[in-house]
């Protein structure tokens, strides 16, 4: 039976020359905003070899999602693209690269959600999968479920073909050093160095930034395809010196990652505690869709009211279907960036950029 609704849309359709049944046409110009964590990430401790190898990541992984978005690709097909590598670059926290539990592990969360479906696929502390963007979006594609944790979800990964790898893949100097340092100045117990990682260098790791900056580089995407449909997909290897079995916002769907395409698309970071009582990704698109506001004003309501109040620290990327991309945070830097079809690629680090 067709209702009054049917009737109306298919006629909008018609007017549109979007028959049914034809091939839609792609009318909508494509978007992606990128995060790569924020934190305390200040130009006084920066040195400008690694802020440029940030920038160079994340001019690279942005231009995978626009490259995958200008085919006329999905918006969930584009995230993962831009991930992937991030997850593969040691810079960021997220796969090879992502900071140390308290106890010297790398456990990795990581959410996929789609805008369209309001389908969403989440993991929490996973060891061995090594592009956790991938198993998320495996949970929400190739099981009943929506979120998996731990063994069970490295082993649905191994079952769904997914390269695994051995922990210490995940392991990088630079973390381990940092998570050192932040054990022994908190005074707690320092773990033994992960099997199979490199032997420890003769000579001490030189000091590339700020032990501080460290802890940050947790990866998010956020996009627009080319159909209207947007999506979100967030990486993360939590905070540093967590304890084993803690797990953040970032696959907490609503929390660290939402899209639905009534309202919006978010990808957060920060300390997670703050992002999962908010429910922070949600509440971004809730003001959007009830209270009509612009996404930046939304955006900025929840980072520099909401999530102030309880001084909670961080920032969040946002995207609309009808192409609006906001970023905010609180903290002294966001690694970001963003780019709409035809225009410019945008990349910042510190606050005082654009
Ligand atoms: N939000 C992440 C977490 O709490 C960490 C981060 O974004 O830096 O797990």
């Amino acid at each position: 039976m067709l209702r009054v609704g049917s009737v109306v849309m298919m006629s909008v359709m018609a007017l549109s020359g979007l028959a049914v049944g034809a091939q839609q046409v792609p009318s909508h110009k494509w978007a992606v905003v990128l995060h790569g964590g924020a934190g305390v990430i200040e130009r006084a401790t920066m040195d400008a070899k690694t802020e440029a190898a940030y920038r160079a990541s994340l001019k690279q992984a942005t231009e995978a999602a626009a490259h995958v978005l200008e085919k006329g690709g999905a918006a969930m097909d584009a995230i993962e693209a831009a991930i992937r590598i991030l997850e593969d670059d040691p810079l960021f926290n997220a796969g090879r690269g992502a900071v140390f539990t308290g106890e010297g592990k790398n456990e990795l969360d990581s959410a996929m959600m789609d805008g369209a479906t309001l389908k969403a696929g989440s993991v929490a502390g996973v060891t061995r999968t090594r592009h956790p963007i991938s198993l998320a979006r495996a949970v929400m594609e190739k099981s009943p479920h929506v979120m998996m944790i731990g063994a069970g979800a490295d082993a649905f990964a191994a079952h769904a073909g997914m390269e695994q790898v051995k922990p210490s893949y995940f392991f990088t100097e630079r973390r381990w050093q940092s998570l050192i340092k932040q054990l022994k100045k908190e005074s707690r117990p320092i773990p033994a160095r992960p099997a199979g990682a490199p032997p420890p260098p003769s000579t001490p790791v030189a000091e590339i930034e700020s032990p501080e900056a460290h802890k940050y580089g947790t990866v998010g995407v956020v996009a627009l395809d080319k159909q209207g449909n947007i999506a979100a997909g967030t990486s993360t290897g939590g905070t540093q010196g967590k304890r084993w079995g803690r797990v953040g916002d970032s696959p907490i769907i609503g929390a660290g990652t939402y899209a639905s395409n009534a309202s919006c698309a978010v990808s957060a970071t920060g300390t997670g505690e703050y992002f999962i009582r908010l429910t922070v990704s949600r509440e971004v698109c809730a003001l959007v869709q009830y209270k009509g506001m612009k996404l930046q004003d939304a955006a900025d309501d929840v980072i520099h009211m909401q999530l102030e109040s309880l001084h909670g620290d961080g920032g969040l990327i946002a995207i609309t279907p009808d192409g609006q991309m906001a970023w905010s945070f609180n903290t002294p830097g966001m690694y970001r960036a963003r780019l709409a079809e035809g225009g410019k690629l945008e990349i910042g680090v510190y606050k005082d950029e654009p």
